[in-house]
């Protein structure tokens, strides 16, 4: 059995890799990928996944679950498209390359961006702190957990305009106050399901209300809530192993126990990280992710060595994104502290070596 350290897609529960599976050869008599959208078995999991995500995250009345199709990236277009009003223009805070991501689909739908806080000027290590939220804009938007620089909002950003939240690499890993946000989007692959569905949460008040003169049926959120998510084909697949996942996390107790489980795997890493003479963390203490946990060697000429002693001891996917180098340990919800535990007896075996 592999440790997979990987940033997505994502590791997800043994017991839901089996479901999925033997859905994929008899689901009701059929195959779970040749069955009917519209068939009632599968407008139950639709039902139910939807179901799941607004107990799992205590949804408040008034807002509505999607699951699309295109990715988070698709999300960005989706949320500048459907949030343009009078201004035309919007907040964003850039923590990262998501973050720009978003802000370049922003600009390609004509918005205009004010990017009222960043942590550019130090390669992304830190969340802004003490910025002004502009009052002159449409909405505003944030990336809750950056994938790539290891970097996390401790608290929601504050503004009574519309808030908008790219959260594809934590969400249901830690409790959220769902109400401060007009819309909510993450891509399932990070830590709710295979690739091929992704997750909206929105406010259904938002709804129709687009000043865009650019408005493709599909990416109006408004068709695919009067739909039910079934304006098209939903990622049917896609969709029942997040479904089986989300079944999974409210049988362990929920985004709560979820979030205790996340804070000793995520203590157990830090705590090595300070500890050990030969590693040292990437970003600000203060604003260290819980799910994706960036170091570095001290001295890069043990580099080899380290590589090689963690590769044998079963873990994949710890090199860290080329934009911040050294190793990053993505620790999403399925993934199990014994694995964490692999991972900081390597570290600690590799400085004994050194010693
Ligand atoms: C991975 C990721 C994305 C991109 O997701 P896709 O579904 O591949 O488009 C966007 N935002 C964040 C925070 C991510 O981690």
């Amino acid at each position: 059995m592999k440790h997979n350290f990987g940033a997505g897609p994502c590791i997800l529960p043994q017991t839901v890799f089996k479901q999925a599976a033997e859905a994929i050869v008899d689901f009701n008599g059929l195959s779970i990928l040749e069955i009917s959208h519209r068939s009632p078995g599968f407008v139950e999991v639709m039902e139910e996944a939807q179901s799941l995500v607004k107990q799992a995250l205590n949804v408040p009345d008034g807002y509505s679950v999607l699951f699309l199709q295109g990715g988070a990236s698709l999300g960005f277009t989706i949320t500048a498209l459907n949030m343009m009003r009078d201004t035309k223009k919007a907040g964003y805070i850039n923590t990262g390359t998501w973050a720009k991501g978003a802000i370049s689909e922003a600009k390609a739908v004509g918005i205009d961006v004010n990017v009222f806080a960043s942590s550019e000027d130090k390669n992304f290590n830190y969340i802004p702190k003490g910025y002004t939220v502009p009052s002159d804009v449409d909405y505003i938007h944030y990336t809750s957990n950056n994938t790539i620089f290891g970097t996390e909002f401790k608290h929601t950003p504050e503004t009574s305009l519309p808030l908008i939240c790219d959260m594809s690499s934590d969400i249901f890993s830690q409790e959220i106050d769902v109400a401060k946000h007009d819309i909510i989007y993450a891509g399932a692959q990070k830590n709710l399901g295979p690739a091929g569905a992704t997750l909206y949460i929105v406010k259904d008040d938002i709804l129709g209300k687009s000043t865009s003169p650019f408005m493709p049926k599909y990416l109006n959120l408004k068709n695919h809530v009067d739909k039910g998510s079934m304006l098209n084909t939903p990622p049917v697949f896609s969709v029942y192993a997040s479904m089986l996942n989300l079944r999974d996390l409210m049988a362990n107790g929920g985004v709560q126990g979820a979030a205790q489980r996340n804070a000793a795997k995520s203590s157990a890493l830090y705590t090595e990280i300070d500890t050990n003479p030969l590693f040292k963390g990437t970003v600000l203490e203060e604003d260290r992710s819980l799910m994706n946990i960036t170091f570095l060697l001290r001295d890069e000429s043990g580099k080899d060595e380290f590589d090689r002693m963690w590769n044998d001891a079963g873990i994949v996917g710890l090199k860290g994104h080329r934009s911040v180098g050294g190793y990053r340990a993505s620790m999403y919800n399925a993934l199990e502290l014994s694995s964490v535990k692999v991972l900081t007896e390597v570290m600690n075996e590799f400085t004994r070596t050194k010693g």
